[in-house]
């Protein structure tokens, strides 16, 4: 072989020409990716000899450092990207550099035909690979070495205008690929040290082969999430967390997810011990990393978990998505769909073991990350773990702080219950206090207390666990709970209502409706209540009173709900009110006794807009009964 060679010139396919005069001409803004293609090729290529060598194939080389340099040079505009990996020969050069075969740019000009959109937009979406570097460079020279070794080293230049050249070279070459490119004249500021530093480490810090820039190693941390687990100290995943979070605390749990079949992929998921603030400013400040074979594809994506398990960080990699896929294609993509569903899976199959080993360590996570949790309602997939996963107060805790799972209320169950019941209230000892709670402490039966309205929405969207349906107290059947028996005879009970009297109490209802008017839909004697005189409740499996403000409250209503008002003929005021009304049924002291519990009602059920004739009938029957008391004590 003669020592000359002259150099042949080739031309791209149109494919590729149309590409390139779209890169060439571009204005975009990120053109930094074209780093990211070019060092992630050089990582490929070496992953390639990597296999070939492990396949025991004779390699050219073999035994030289597997490494990935960049350098540099400011006065000439230049970058130099050389890779000790597979190299390429002449053929592979044609095939792989001049013609279009992956996805990635093919993609890329079929959606720009298709939507005719403007070129600069959609780039950063696709890496268009190897081309991009079109975008920075009005010269590009390939020299490569392939491990093959009687194929001969070829160098490969071109200005992107529509030719390339190809020389086979005489001079012995190390095994693979050195790409020099030289920069435009408004490009030539890449050709920096600092910011080639900034690029490289924000895009490529996991690659697994060392990275040099000038003879320093760029990429210092390991990829953590594909070495195997039993490896890993717990010091490395904490260190790796803070890297990843800026959290100064190490995380409360780390998931560590390798899956081989039938995807490929590997995640590395931590749940902080404090939450952040999801629902201030930092709303949008969630997602995982997501990297294609140790290259950052996409930093906090939102796809991969779904929003209410935001509090989790950390990253995926896939082995199997293509390294240029845009972001709109991937939720269609269904590799990803595949390994979103199964680390969705993960972490709620974590946080039900770590529930039951755990359980106070889970309450722990509960505070901290149960109200974002919550809003898991609407995840009808797995709605069966997230069920499982709810904690509530109930009134079997002693206290407001102990939490109760459905299954746990579920297995206190009386005998033939088949409903959860709830209420909700402002504090524990609002709960407590509301008179719709008082037949459920006569029977026994447990009641979830809620605090947070988010509650009461998750309950009743959810409406059910397993078969169990899920019943606001407000708007309860009360015939559903007669099977059910009192705990103990009502104390201090008063004597039975003779036949006359009965009619006369009818009577006092009737005059009660009377004074409300509309603004109830009915009064009625109470079968639930012990402790109070009179209570307002929603007609039979009505929608609860709180679900019925939230709605109020969207619509902008608000006027004030009518409910039936019950009234308890068992208790010693209702027992006065009815000898005043059989001596003189029109005496005002019904009248403002009436509206006194009618109000006070209101006020237990949040709905009293204006406290101010409340407060001064009270103050007027305080006055009286205080000249009463003063007359009976004789002072
Ligand atoms: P992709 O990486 O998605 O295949 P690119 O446009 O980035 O697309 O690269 C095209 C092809 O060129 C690669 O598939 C590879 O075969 C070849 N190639 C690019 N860079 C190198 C390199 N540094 N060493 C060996 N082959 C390379
Ligand atoms: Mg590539």
């Amino acid at each position: 072989m003669s020592a000359e060679t002259t150099a042949a010139k080739y031309e791209f396919k149109a494919e590729v020409k149309q590409l390139l005069d779209i890169l060439v001409h571009s204005l975009y803004t990120s053109r930094e990716i074209f780093l990211r293609e070019l060092i992630s090729n050089a990582s490929d290529a070496l992953d390639k000899v990597r296999f070939e060598s492990t396949k025991g194939t004779d390699i050219l080389d073999n035994g030289i450092a597997l490494e990935i340099k960049v350098d540099f040079d400011e006065k000439k505009k230049l970058i130099t990207i050389s890779d000790t990996g597979i190299g390429m020969t002449k053929d592979e050069l044609i095939t792989n550099i001049g013609t279009i075969a992956k996805s990635g740019s093919a993609e890329f000009l079929k959606q720009l035909k298709e939507n005719k959109t403007d070129a600069n937009n959609i780039i950063g979406r696709f890496g268009v690979g190897f081309y991009s570097v079109f975008m920075v460079a009005e010269e590009v020279v390939i020299k490569t070495k392939s491990y093959k070794k009687d194929a001969p080293a070829v160098e490969w230049r071109s200005n992107g205008l529509g030719d390339y050249e190809i020389i086979e070279l005489n001079e012995k070459l190390q095994r693979g690929t050195t790409i020099e490119v030289h920069l435009k004249e408004d490009n030539k500021d890449f050709a920096e040290k600092y910011r080639l530093e900034t690029i490289i480490k924000k895009h490529l810090n996991f690659i697994s082969f060392p990275i040099y820039l000038e003879k320093e190693k760029i990429n210092t941390i390991a990829a953590l999430w594909r070495e195997p687990k039993s490896t890993i100290k717990k010091e490395q995943y904490d260190e790796f967390y803070k890297f990843l979070t800026y959290d100064s605390e190490p995380p409360a749990d780390v998931i560590h997810v390798s899956v081989d079949a039938p995807i490929q992929f590997n995640a590395l998921l931590f749940i902080p011990k404090k939450t952040y603030d999801f629902f201030g400013m930092n709303r949008e400040d969630y997602g995982l990393d997501l990297y294609v074979r140790r290259v950052l594809i996409q930093h906090k994506n939102k796809d991969l978990l779904p929003e209410y398990l935001g509090f989790v960080k950390g990253v995926v990699d896939s082995e199997d998505l293509p390294l240029n896929i845009s972001r709109e294609t991937l939720q269609e993509n269904i590799i990803f769909t595949k390994i979103s569903q199964n680390i969705t899976g993960q972490v709620l199959s974590y946080l039900i073991k770590k529930a039951k080993d755990e359980p106070e360590k889970y309450a722990e996570f509960w505070k901290e990350h149960g109200r974002y949790f919550k809003l898991g309602y609407t995840d009808f997939t797995n709605a069966d773990k997230f069920q499982q996963l709810l904690r509530f107060n109930s009134s079997f805790n002693n206290d407001s702080d102990s939490l109760t799972s459905f299954d746990e209320y579920v297995s206190r169950f009386k005998e033939d219950q088949k409903e959860i019941y709830y209420a909700f209230g402002t504090s524990r000892d609002a709960v407590a206090q509301d008179p719709h709670l008082e037949i459920f402490k006569n029977k026994g039966l447990e009641v979830f207390y809620l605090y947070d309205p988010l509650d009461e929405f998750v309950l009743s969207s959810i409406r059910k666990y397993k078969d169990y349906e899920l019943k606001s107290v407000d708007s309860i059947d009360l015939k559903n709970l007669d099977k059910f028996k009192d705990l103990e005879e009502k104390k201090e009970k008063l004597e039975d209502l003779s036949k006359d009297d009965s009619r006369h109490f009818d009577s006092l209802l009737a005059r009660i409706k009377d004074i409300l008017g509309d603004r109830v839909t009915d009064v009625k004697e109470s079968k639930r209540l012990s402790g109070s005189p009179a209570v307002l409740v929603n007609p039979d499996d009505s929608m609860s009173s709180t679900m019925q403000k939230i709605m109020r409250m969207t619509n902008k209503d608000m006027s004030v709900p009518k409910k039936i008002f019950e009234v308890n003929r068992d208790h010693k005021l209702i027992r006065n009110l009815l000898k005043v009304f059989k001596a003189n049924s029109k005496d005002e002291y019904i009248t403002n006794v009436t509206e006194e519990l009618f109000e006070s009602a209101l006020l237990l059920d949040g709905s009293l807009t204006d406290p101010h004739k409340l407060v001064s009938r009270l103050n007027q029957m305080l006055e009286q009964s205080s000249e009463w008391y003063t007359e009976i004590k004789k002072l």
